[in-house]
């Protein structure tokens, strides 16, 4: 398919990326289940390996089913460039990889996958750099937070676990004046509901485990690069604008303009750190993707429903869905995410810890699992799993405190998700 920026989202979802395959004509993009690729003599060897020439060489680096969904991905969300990796966590090191050296920061939103908090609050210390957590909406502290050795600005579109919608224009406008790029986490969004480049984002990172691949089966992740940020405006960024002393002296930024922080993805992140995507999980997400719009749009339609079917119930103290009008974010999902709020959310119950024990135990149709974005409708409850390891207060901050269930509503008929929520709700009375 040829690239038109006049096809929709539709038809970009099936065929961005994938041609049929030159070799056999298959019409579904191969797995190809291959480590190495022949060179044609020993001059396209050295091509290859001086980055003169682009091309398969390792597939520790690249490889032809990776490729074919690292351009869609990048297609769908406005990007140049695309780099998939083996896991989101994996996504967000590597976006940083190329930015920062020990001594410098980020500044992060509070309103993070609780994962994202323990990544950025302890492991990456091991590296020398830190993280600074700001409240997203109080846009004084987020400029306050930045300093001389603030290398990105990291938040979530709509963050997990749910309820939450950054402003993501307001806090472009910030990270551009700084001169520093901003990385959204799209994860809970996918590129169906909210486009961060057309908001100022200068990386998207996203966890492919979730509504990307959609049914539960493949743990992955991606980078992509919008291509708009000019690594040489300052000197803040040697590893893209500085010669490269592992490629002869190469400049990233000058040789390969806005494709750079793509190609030292794959140059150098992937090469050395080696957090790399397999060919047969790539295979699964690009399946997935050929339905994401349709998948996305019922979990929107489901979780209106549920939601506010939940807000009503007398064993629920509150709901926090963007989605609906009681939402002090509700009016930011006709500018940030026009075609809804997603499909997560979280509850909180009058009966506190136990209640929301008891009731997670008691579901028959949601499964109680360490997961979200699938088919399936899944809960978790968070305080006792995933933002275990968080203080009460960063708990609190993610919305994840002890009377608080995270739930992500599948695509399943509405009513029976009612039904099943319901009993279980007056058994945890
Ligand atoms: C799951 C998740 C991650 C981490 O992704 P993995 O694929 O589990 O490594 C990061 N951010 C968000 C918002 C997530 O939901």
């Amino acid at each position: 398919m040829t690239d038109g920026p006049s096809y929709g989202f539709d038809t970009l979802q099936i065929h961005a990326g994938a041609r049929p395959d030159p070799a056999t004509g298959a019409r579904q993009v191969p797995i190809y289940q291959t480590t190495a690729y022949v060179f044609r003599d020993a001059d396209h060897a050295a091509a290859l390996f001086n980055l003169q020439e682009v091309g398969y060489i390792y597939s520790r680096l690249t490889n032809p089913t990776v490729a074919a969904l690292q351009e869609r991905l990048a297609t769908l969300e406005g990007g140049v460039g695309a780099v998939c990796c083996s896991s989101g966590h994996a996504a967000q090191i590597m976006a940083l990889f190329p930015l920062m050296g020990p001594g410098k920061n980020i500044v992060a939103s509070t309103r993070l996958y609780g994962g994202t908090v323990t990544q950025f609050s302890q492991t990456i210390k091991r590296f020398g750099w830190s993280a600074t957590f700001v409240d997203f909406d109080d846009l004084d502290a987020v400029k306050a937070a930045i300093n001389d050795d603030t290398r990105a600005v990291f938040c979530e579109s709509i963050a997990n676990p749910g309820g939450y919608i950054t402003d993501l224009d307001a806090i472009s406008a910030i990270s551009d004046a700084a001169g520093i790029p901003l990385i959204v986490d799209n994860t809970s969004a996918t590129p169906y509901l909210c486009r961060p480049i057309e908001h100022g984002a200068t990386l998207v990172v996203h966890s492919m485990t979730k509504y990307l691949t959609g049914n539960g089966t493949v743990t992955g992740g991606v980078v992509v690069d919008s291509g708009k940020f000019d690594w040489s405006a300052s000197d803040k960024f040697p590893s893209l604008s500085a010669p490269e002393p592992a490629y002869h002296g190469l400049k990233f930024h000058e040789t390969f303009g806005p494709l750079a922080f793509t190609f030292h993805g794959i140059a150098i992140g992937l090469r050395d750190l080696g957090m790399t995507l397999n060919p047969q999980a790539a295979h699964y997400t690009l399946m997935g993707i050929e339905t994401l719009s349709l998948r996305m749009q019922k979990h929107v339609e489901n979780a209106m429903e549920v939601a506010g079917w939940l807000e009503t119930h007398d064993a629920v103290e509150a709901v926090t869905y963007a989605g609906l009008p009681s939402s002090p974010y509700n009016d930011r999902v006709a500018r940030i995410c026009p075609k809804g709020a997603g499909g997560l959310f979280t509850v909180k119950l009058k009966g506190g810890y136990d209640a929301c024990v008891k009731f997670v135990d008691s579901l028959e149709i949601f499964s109680h699992v360490a997961n979200l974005g699938d088919t399936r409708s899944l809960v978790i409850h968070s305080a006792s799993t995933t933002h275990r390891q968080l203080t009460p207060e960063q708990q609190e901050a993610a919305g994840a405190g002890p009377s608080v269930v995270r739930i992500s509503i599948g695509i399943e008929d509405p009513a029976d998700l009612i039904a099943d929520l319901n009993q279980a709700l007056n058994a945890a009375r």
